[in-house]
């Protein structure tokens, strides 16, 4: 019964970082194992030894756990199953479905640029599958490849995102099914796998499509059912061509590392090219697997918007708790971070003013560094630091709040308009240079909050270390 359960897989192959758009093909086949019940394989399409490397998918691995894909079997290496494959390429030599082929590669070339010349489209002109149909003697020992025997007639199947797919046999060539220094095509080594490994739904990039009607003649030489296919539309940068370097990051590790958190990007990868109806912009794991259908995503390319991302990123730091930023912020931190308990309240003063990470480390700087090494912004300090009697306003605001007992938001907020009012200035003519004198800056969190996190002293001292530079700053 274990074989009629549903099963997906994701099959990256380890030339490079996980892309983006990998990245989303990953999601939509997790998506929909878990809203049928059914299970994910990660495979690691690693059988082309020239452009495969071990880093690059110990890479992709960590960035799908990074990004929260959280697969059910693997990853299983192809190059763990090279013998496999040779295995089956044979079998359909026995079954004279596949044949070996002697041509050289200079042979090939010269029928290529024979058909360039003759205006013709290139196929292989069948030679060595007529030499073994009419059974002479082949010499397994001589360099050859194996390709397999293309037949005549109509390829058809549903795809769930396109429809009705129709491809002409007569227009595909006896493809390679075992190259000649013996490791398997990539059309061989997939359908052995999603054979063996029982795959029941095919969800991959549009780009494979036109190497569908290749891989259902091979499930059917096998005499394997064939499994359903869901060919995932591109994904476009804001150029409207194809998503690439020229217009911003590609990879989920440079998302990463540019401060966007997993959850995050999640989601807004899960909403290209899928919609859960209405306009609805965030949505959890559980609700989106509750949700999705591959049968419901867009035939359209998806748009990627990065300004849409930060603007996403920027909604979850708001809503989760320091605590489950916090593992996500610490390599924003520098070296040496300080412990959660002493972050945990300025991650909470700072999250909703940050869209990145590296954003909401920057704004958590003032509040760590030293007293005396607060830097002051210019611009703000031309703005506020003026206006009368400044040095005797800032000192009589020094000793109102050492008095202010005990320390919290609403009794500094009342002592501070208390004092503004009866010196019968504006409560701003303290409040920017508050500002100032404990950020830096000219915009920070509520300054009532920004003191009280501080602390009396660090707000005393800060404080008053700005009244001892008024002169040489104004
Ligand atoms: N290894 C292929 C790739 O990275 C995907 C193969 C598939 O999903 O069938 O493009």
């Amino acid at each position: 019964m274990l074989r009629d359960r549903m099963k997906l897989r994701f099959a990256p192959s380890p030339t490079g970082f996980l892309h983006v758009g990998g990245a989303r093909t990953a999601i939509f086949n997790l998506l929909h194992a878990r809203h049928f019940g059914g299970r994910m394989l990660l495979r690691i399409e690693d059988t082309d030894v020239e452009r495969s490397k071990q880093h690059h998918a110990e890479q992709i691995v960590s960035s799908l756990q990074w990004l929260g894909v959280a697969w059910d079997e693997g990853p299983v290496y192809q190059s763990d199953r090279l013998d496999r494959y040779r295995e089956r390429a044979e079998e359909l030599i026995a079954s004279a479905k596949a044949y070996r082929c002697y041509c050289t590669v200079e042979e090939l070339d010269a029928e290529r640029t024979a058909a360039e010349s003759a205006g013709t489209a290139y196929r292989y002109s069948g030679k060595c599958r007529r030499r073994a149909e009419a059974g002479e003697p082949q010499p397994d020992d001589a360099p050859h490849v194996i390709r397999f025997k293309v037949g005549s007639g109509a390829i058809e199947f549903h795809d769930l995102i396109r429809g009705d797919v129709r491809f002409e046999a007569e227009l595909i060539d006896d493809f390679v099914l075992i190259r000649s220094d013996d490791h398997p095509t990539y059309h061989l080594s997939v359908v052995v796998d999603d054979i063996d490994m029982e795959i029941t739904h095919v969800a991959r990039g549009d780009d494979h499509l036109s190497n569908t009607p290749k891989h259902i003649l091979l499930f059917r030489a096998f005499g394997a059912s064939v499994p359903s296919f869901a060919h995932l539309p591109l994904i476009l940068g804001g150029d409207r061509k194809r998503l690439s370097k020229r217009t911003g990051a590609t990879s989920a590790e440079e998302y990463r590392d540019m401060g966007i958190v997993p959850q995050a990007l999640f989601n807004f990868l899960t909403l290209l090219g899928w919609n859960p109806g209405g306009d609805r912009e965030l949505i959890s794991f559980d609700e989106a697997a509750q949700l999705f259908d591959l049968a419901d995503v867009n035939k359209a390319p998806a748009v990627f918007d990065p300004e849409k991302l930060l603007w996403m990123n920027g909604q979850y730091l708001m809503r989760m708790s320091a605590d489950e930023i916090h593992p996500h912020l610490v390599p924003f931190l520098g070296d040496d971070p300080r412990p959660l308990e002493e972050l945990r309240a300025v991650i909470e003063l700072n999250k909703s003013r940050a869209r990145t990470l590296k954003e909401l480390a920057e704004l958590m700087t003032p509040f760590f560094t030293d007293d005396a090494s607060i830097d002051y912004d210019a611009d703000a300090v031309k703005k506020h630091l003026k206006g009368d009697d400044l040095a005797g306003r800032l000192r009589e605001l020094h000793d109102t709040l050492a008095a202010t007992e005990p320390f919290d938001v609403a009794t500094s907020e009342a002592a501070l308009r208390a004092l503004a009012e009866a010196r019968g200035v504006s409560a701003a003519k303290l409040i920017h240079p508050l500002r100032l004198a404990l950020t830096g800056r000219g915009a920070s969190p509520p300054i009532f909050d920004v003191a009280v996190v501080l602390g009396k002293e660090r707000t005393l001292r800060r404080l008053q270390r700005l009244i001892e530079r008024l002169p040489s700053l104004v």
